[in-house]
């Protein structure tokens, strides 16, 4: 699998005004079309297929992409500036476009060159939906789960065996990553939704982000050939080590939108007129300045990774946890400053709580994090740094 080295780097400088303008646009197309689905999406389960379309026209999935193989100048800041623009309307969408992104990143540093020419300008113009099946993979990684997909060698390729109960994204004609345990070690295998064997199930009905399309995908023998193997048992430690920091740090997309989307119904309803406002215990200055800085130390880290100068990857986590407890702090700020309000059915409020949720309990969970950290702090005999 010898990689082409002949395009150039998602990392090349960036022009800003570029990313700015396609920023724009994307702002726009949520304005426009985004803020009409969020509610058919939250209580109706809507998958807004021809939303993801569009954002793929119009800002594309290919930020931290070779733009050999389709992508665009940005790199994760760009990843995470549109997942961010999504989020602050519907977290639900924004996971939508990690979901893309993330597969997107799996091949970009995947070392199957044929692979990426033949896929990824598809998936990052939007024309070819993709997922990510993961989580396992990453609970694995840190002793929490064992795999749960086996692949024996077979001709020209493996068979895989095995559930996995949690996959978004997954419309009909969908391509998906997931990883699986050989007699030697794990690989990363692109399956394509349709194969014969895979088995799918709408997940849910979950009390929110139930218009991701999640499925429990069953896995009765799959055959995957060779050339749709990300990365190989040889490959598969250095490939994972080359990108899980990007994987996890652009889940704060979401995060940061939330965040943002709940400040915003904190100041339409904060009335300093009533006694009460003021004794919330999550004010908007606060959380203002906590998005500011989770904002800064975001952008900072993901600059890094696009350089090939990546910080510590307990940094990478500590980010994403704060993010994530950010996330339920200003969730709950938006609902106790609205108040009976926000808690009709119909409110964003309340839905921007269950959204939160769901940035802590997405692999890696809140849980997942603090444990990782814990355990890196009780090796070097410090205090965790969330
Ligand atoms: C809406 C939604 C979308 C998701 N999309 C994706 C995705 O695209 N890709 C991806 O890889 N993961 C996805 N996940 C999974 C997610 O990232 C977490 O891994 C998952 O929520 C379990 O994490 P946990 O921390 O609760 O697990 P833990 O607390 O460690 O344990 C939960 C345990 O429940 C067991 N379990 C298995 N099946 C079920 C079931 N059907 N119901 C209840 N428990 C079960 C699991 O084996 C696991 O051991 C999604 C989850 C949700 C809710």
């Amino acid at each position: 699998m010898a990689e082409a080295q002949n395009h150039a780097s998602p990392a090349d400088p960036v022009p800003n005004a570029r990313l700015e303008e396609a920023a724009a646009r994307l702002r726009r197309l949520v304005a426009e079309v985004l803020s009409g689905l969020t509610r058919k999406i939250d209580e109706d389960g809507h998958y807004p297929e021809n939303f993801l379309r569009a954002y793929g026209r119009d800002y594309g999935f290919g930020h931290a992409v070779d733009p050999g193989y389709g992508g665009q100048p940005g790199g994760l800041v760009g990843v995470i500036t549109g997942m961010e623009a999504c989020s602050e309307e519907c977290v639900s969408t924004g996971f939508l476009v990690w979901c893309q992104t993330s597969c997107a990143w799996y091949l970009q540093k995947s070392g199957n060159a044929a692979l990426k020419r033949s896929l990824l300008p598809a998936i990052c113009s939007g024309e070819q939906l993709a997922g990510t099946g993961l989580s396992n993979l990453l609970k694995a990684r840190s002793q929490i789960e064992p795999l749960r997909l086996r692949a024996t060698q077979a001709p020209g390729g493996y068979r895989l065996l095995g559930t996995l109960p949690w996959i978004s994204n997954l419309a009909p004609g969908a391509v998906f990553a997931v990883g699986a345990a050989t007699n030697d070690g794990t690989l990363l295998a692109l399956a394509r939704v349709g194969a014969p064997g895979l088995a799918l199930t709408r997940a849910g009905p979950f009390c929110g982000l139930d218009g991701t399309s999640t499925m429990s995908c069953r896995f009765d023998n799959v055959f995957v050939g060779r050339g749709d193997i990300i990365a190989d048992e040889a490959e598969f430690d250095s490939f994972f080590a080359r990108m899980r920091a990007g994987l996890i740090l652009a889940q704060m997309g979401m995060a940061l939108g939330l965040t943002q989307g709940a400040l915003t119904l904190i100041e339409e309803a904060r009335s300093l007129a009533r006694p009460t406002d003021t004794f919330v215990q999550h004010q908007p200055d606060g959380l203002r300045e906590r998005l500011r800085v989770a904002r800064a130390d975001t952008l900072t880290a993901a600059q890094a990774l696009d350089v090939g100068a990546p910080p510590p990857f307990t940094e990478i986590l500590a980010i994403r946890a704060r993010g994530a407890v950010l996330a339920l702090d200003s969730a709950q700020g938006a609902l106790l400053h609205c108040g009976a309000r926000g808690y009709l059915e119909r409110h964003p409020a309340q839905r921007r709580l269950r959204e939160a949720y769901f940035i802590a309990i997405v692999t890696p969970a809140l849980k997942h994090l603090c444990r990782d950290l814990a355990r890196d702090a009780g090796a070097r005999d410090a205090t965790p740094a969330v």
